[in-house]
């Protein structure tokens, strides 16, 4: 099959477009991937099946409390301050939304209807690869090293709205656990339940782009330069100035997909919200479930032999210099907290697709026939990547998905 022979195209192959391509192969279509491969954040996430966020993270408290957590002062936010006419735009749409009580209430709702069915469309897809064991659904701990954060950040939380997610005060046998992969004793903790995680992201990565080519999919390693409407069809260019048009075109393609689409005449505010994680091998004891900081603002996830350590929340250009302060910074916490350590650490970085209310765009297009979207999946991509990929499928088919997704529509802003 080539691009032409194929009945749809998706642009950007990250765990949004993979998983997409599985389900609409699945439907019985012809699918071609395009992807380019640039800091994309499926590869070097958390793997923290999050189904406990069902707060959209444009909330007041969280638009007033915002300049605390700043990096200057120690906190894991850091905003790329040279680049105003990136992130400004951006940050006055974020005001809005987190200042709407509509608009807070309508994301917490639809975010709270989809994670409902996060855990069991990951289960079903891992079933249907044979795969079942990259799933783990024992939930995840939250700790605290500082009392006074602990009781009030646990007090938070137990009052929360957490969806189909449970939490309770961790027992001194769980902490004492924990404490045996430390080198410091927590004061607090949280145990999450029917939370999860993925076992090893690379391997789930692996898995899906080999299972669709094996079903004939065309998975293409090229960098689309441009998309303009022809015809009623969709222009697609390629870096080598190769240029095609397709009746059906899926956007998958992360924190870039806004730049793509004004081509198209249409317009979407998704910002690369970047995020960075060292990753090392460990002794091979490690065996928690993904591990909260929560007031250092950090994740640590073992992935088999591996602990990875994630954090920060960085608004800048796509493309600029990664800040190697913030790796120096998740070192330190590794060997400040005392993460057992057999290799050098990896840097990573990579960025996170958000829009302005922190819910993804799920749809399609009003403007231009035969172009759908599925992008802008913030914080919660690898959790939300399995029943993301059924809903558009759902769209695409023109069927109607059973689950109400107005609050993702393309046109809101
Ligand atoms: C540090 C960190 C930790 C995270 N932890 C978690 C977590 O624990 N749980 C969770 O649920 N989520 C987490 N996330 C968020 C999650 O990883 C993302 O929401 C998700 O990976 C987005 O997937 P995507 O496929 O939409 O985008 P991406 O993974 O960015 O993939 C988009 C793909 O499109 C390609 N592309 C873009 N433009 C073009 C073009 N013009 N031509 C060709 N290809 C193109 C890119 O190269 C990329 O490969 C985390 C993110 C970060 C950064």
């Amino acid at each position: 099959m080539n691009m032409q022979d194929s009945q749809i195209i998706i642009i950007g192959g990250g765990l949004i477009g993979l998983v997409s391509a599985i389900n609409l192969q699945r439907s019985g279509m012809k699918v071609v991937i395009i992807n380019d491969q640039q800091h994309p954040a499926s590869w070097g996430n958390a793997g923290h099946i999050a189904i406990e966020q069902v707060t959209p993270l444009s909330n007041k408290y969280n638009a007033l409390t915002g300049y605390k957590r700043l990096f200057p002062f120690g906190g894991a936010l850091d905003i790329g301050w040279n680049f105003p006419k990136l992130w400004l735009p951006w940050f006055a749409k974020y005001l809005k939304s987190s200042f709407s009580k509509k608009s807070v209430q309508e994301g917490e709702e639809a975010l709270k209807r989809i994670l409902s069915y996060a855990v069991v469309a990951w289960h079903n897809l891992l079933v249907y690869l044979g795969q079942q064991d990259l799933l783990i659904t024992k939930g995840h701990y939250v700790i605290y090293h500082n009392k006074q954060k602990a009781s009030q950040g646990s007090q938070v939380w137990l009052n929360a709205d957490i969806g189909n997610a449970k939490v309770r005060p961790m027992d001194y046998q769980t902490l004492d656990n924990i404490s045996n992969h430390l080198s410091t004793y927590p004061v607090q903790g949280l145990c999450f339940e029917h939370t999860g995680q993925i076992k090893n992201i690379s391997r789930l990565i692996n898995v899906c782009k080999d299972y669709f080519i094996q079903q004939g999919g065309q998975y293409y390693d090229d960098h689309v330069i441009s998309l303009s409407p022809e015809n009623k069809k969709i222009k697609i260019t390629l870096k080598n100035y190769q240029a095609f048009t397709h009746e059906k075109v899926l956007i998958c393609a992360g924190a870039r997909s806004g730049i793509l689409l004004k081509g198209m005449g249409e317009y979407f505010p998704v910002i690369a919200e970047r995020g960075y994680h060292i990753e090392w091998e460990n002794d091979g004891s490690y065996n928690l479930p993904p591990l909260v900081f929560e007031d250092h603002s950090f994740i640590v996830t073992c992935f088999e032999k591996r602990l990875r350590l994630a954090s920060f929340v960085e608004f800048t250009k796509f493309d600029a210099q990664p800040d190697v302060r913030k790796w120096e910074k998740l070192e330190h916490y590794a060997k400040k907290f005392g993460l057992s350590q057999k290799s050098e650490f990896q840097r990573w970085f990579g960025s996170r697709p958000t829009m302005p209310d922190y819910r993804p765009v799920i749809g399609k297009s009003t403007k231009n026939p035969g172009l759908f979207y599925a992008f802008g999946h913030q914080h919660l991509g690898l959790t939300l990547a399995a029943i993301t990929g059924e809903i558009v499928t759902d769209i695409v088919l023109n069927k109607t998905s059973s689950l109400s997704i107005s609050a993702f529509r393309p046109n809101r802003f």
